[in-house]
């Protein structure tokens, strides 16, 4: 039996980084991005809605203030935004929530329309805990930053001109319509409205994840297999540090309670939380919200060393398509009073920035045949990380590395692996280019490994996951 749940694990995994079976219609059916380059995923998404999202409105002033935005507030200002700046930003739905509500994503980018060949596509995440209300604030207000900055901040500018940029300001807006301004603790408006944690929905690889998906999961699954995002950062409030994968770990939930559970790209997620947490203007000193709750050296940890859960969303972003996911705890209190939105705004805001930037840290390139057409969907992976990638239909790729030498094994069906060997530096991104050349007819190739090896994986059983243990929820 234990046997045959690790083979399980292990064979969905690997199907997981072919054609995620388990995500509905694979990548192939659901990419307009990497299709024809008209149409891109906003309009994609609309194309099948009654109405154009983004729409013109005339004479609006466009205006943010320290508020909460509701619902209707904030489709208004997202709105707002695309009418005034329609070449810098596109507003799509990936889908509805429970009651009904569209899960905006908006574009902020250069080319908001369009995948840009050979430049990354990086989100944020927020609220999908409804109650941790900060966080989606955060999102208006960076928003509204960056289409107010392009003009005149050169960073902001190179940034817009070489990254698109998604932010989803809500993934829980039925939660959030339940919850209370001034709220610090508690889980009123957490859930979404059948009452399931949004971040304990998405599949696991550790252990069995039994609960019913819930259609804003649903949404953002399909979302992550459309578009290839290299970053990721999920936010959240009720504590003030970056945490980064694992969450979750092989070890029994009763075991090791408190202890890491690495990736093999922890220097890199190590490095990304810090970028977070020195940019910030508290997180990094590591102070405890209050006395009961743990201080974080440097202001992050790896999140199962924290408290490790079953079925969160940055551990699948990573496993399943290699994006580099770190959650946020943006603050101590989940839902602070408006007047003080001013504050952590100023407190998040060069994390915010600072954070996407690092998509352009490592290496990058295309994966090409002799004839230099693209190869999509080439198993990628950098040796001794065994997290796999892949190219995407013009055949790029990226992966965020720290300085050193690396190689990169190449591997796609009909062609003859490779191994590339290449530095990357701390200035500038490393610009790597793959040839692949036909097999001989007949000769198969084995595939490499580009999962975690299974001696991570310790031999017990999964607990029962209908059971919620109290552990701490941020
Ligand atoms: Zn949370």
């Amino acid at each position: 039996m234990r046997t045959i749940l690790l083979i399980f694990l292990h064979v969905s995994l690997s199907i997981g980084l072919d054609s995620s079976p388990s995500l509905g219609p694979n990548v192939e059916q659901l990419s307009p991005i990497y299709y024809t380059n008209k149409t891109s995923e906003p309009r994609n998404y609309q194309s099948s809605a009654i109405q154009n999202y983004n729409v013109e409105i005339p004479n609006e002033p466009y205006t943010i203030g320290f508020q909460y935005h509701n619902y209707e507030q904030m489709t208004k200002f997202l709105r707002a935004t695309t009418s005034r700046f329609p070449t810098l930003t596109a507003l799509y739905s990936i889908g509805k929530s429970v009651q009904g509500r569209d899960l905006w994503v908006m574009v902020v980018s250069a080319s908001p329309y369009e995948h840009m060949i050979g430049k990354p596509d990086v989100k944020y995440v927020a609220n999908m805990h409804g109650n941790e209300a900060i966080s989606r604030e955060l999102m208006l207000h960076l928003i509204h930053h960056l289409v107010m900055s392009y003009s005149s901040d050169p960073y902001i500018r190179w940034l817009l001109d070489n990254t698109r940029i998604h932010i989803l300001p809500s993934m829980n807006p039925d939660g959030f319509e339940v919850a209370k301004e001034g709220t610090c603790d508690g889980g009123q408006g957490r859930y979404n409205a059948r009452g399931f944690d949004l971040n304990r929905n998405f599949p696991d690889y550790f252990k069995q994840n039994n609960k019913r998906t819930q259609p804003e999961t649903d949404a953002v699954k399909e979302w992550i297999s459309k578009i290839q995002f290299v970053l990721s950062g999920s936010l959240h409030g009720g504590a003030l540090v970056a945490s980064y994968p694992f969450d979750n770990t092989p070890n029994s939930l009763f075991q090791n309670y408190a202890a890491p559970s690495l990736t093999p790209d922890d220097d890199v997620f190590k490095h990304l939380a810090l970028i977070y947490a020195t940019n910030h203007a508290k997180m990094s000193r590591g102070v405890a919200c209050k006395s009961s709750t743990p201080g974080f050296k440097q202001g992050i940890t790896n999140g199962a060393a924290w408290y490790p859960l079953t079925g969160g969303m940055q551990d699948f972003n990573y496993v399943w398509y290699g994006c580099m996911e770190v959650t946020l705890e943006v603050s101590c209190c989940k839902y602070p009073p408006a007047q003080e939105i001013p504050r952590y705004w100023e407190d998040n805001k060069m994390s915010l920035i600072k954070f996407l930037s690092e998509a352009h840290r490592g290496v990058h390139g295309f994966v090409m045949d002799e004839g230099g057409s693209p190869i999509e969907k080439v198993s990628l992976k950098i040796k001794a990380r065994d997290i796999g990638f892949q190219t995407t239909r013009y055949g790029e790729f990226w992966r965020i590395l720290l300085p050193g030498m690396y190689k990169l094994e190449v591997y796609a069906d009909g062609f003859v692996p490779r191994e590339i060997e290449f530095m990357v530096v701390n200035d500038h991104p490393t610009l790597l280019n793959v040839t692949l050349y036909p097999a001989k007819y007949g000769v198969m190739y084995p595939k490499p490994v580009t999962s975690p090896s299974k001696s991570m994986i310790a031999p017990v059983p999964p607990p029962p996951s209908d059971v919620d243990i109290t552990f701490p929820q941020d």
